[in-house]
């Protein structure tokens, strides 16, 4: 059995006793959560969300420059007024640079991705300050939005507030 096979199984599971297609489209806690994409962090279950809760939105580190168009579209279209941003201990972001990637993407796939910022971090506590003051500056994230920064540790399984 594939992993695919094994999707569609939990699926029909799921779907046998959902009951919650009524639910409106913007979320009921106004809430958009920012995450790395890390498989050991799980958003729902850290934050106690139900589906309809919040957007959650997952890229690499949970860096807020690859975000912000999903971000804007919470706040703008679908009433959200609060960013949560969560990196993460032992996140792979610490572990290479912009310039190792990319020596790497032409090595091994013979492509271009010198384009392409990879945002990594060397500091975690850091990354997450930079990604509050990135979104704080921008004008496309008005200033009545609430904007708090987290570290989860993939061990304790708790959530540090970052300052
Ligand atoms: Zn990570």
């Amino acid at each position: 059995m594939t992993v695919i096979d094994e999707f569609l199984q939990a699926n029909e599971q799921y779907a046998s006793h959902f009951q919650k297609g009524d639910l409106p489209l913007p979320p009921a806690r106004k809430v958009a959560v920012l995450a790395c994409m890390d498989a050991r962090l799980d958003p729902a279950r850290i934050l106690g969300l139900e589906e309809g809760d919040a957007h959650v939105i997952r890229n690499a580190g949970g860096r807020a420059a690859d975000a912000l168009r999903s971000l804007v579209i919470s706040e703008q279209l679908l009433g959200t007024n609060t960013i949560v941003i969560i990196h993460h201990t032992d996140c792979g972001m610490l572990t290479f640079t912009n310039e190792q990637i990319h020596d790497k993407v032409k090595k091994d796939l013979s492509a271009d991705a010198d384009h392409i910022a990879f945002l990594p971090f060397k500091d975690l506590e850091q990354s997450v300050r930079d990604d509050i003051a990135f979104l704080r500056n921008s004008p496309l994230i008005p200033q009545n939005i609430d904007i708090r920064g987290f570290i989860y540790d993939v061990q304790t399984g708790k959530l540090q507030p970052v300052a």
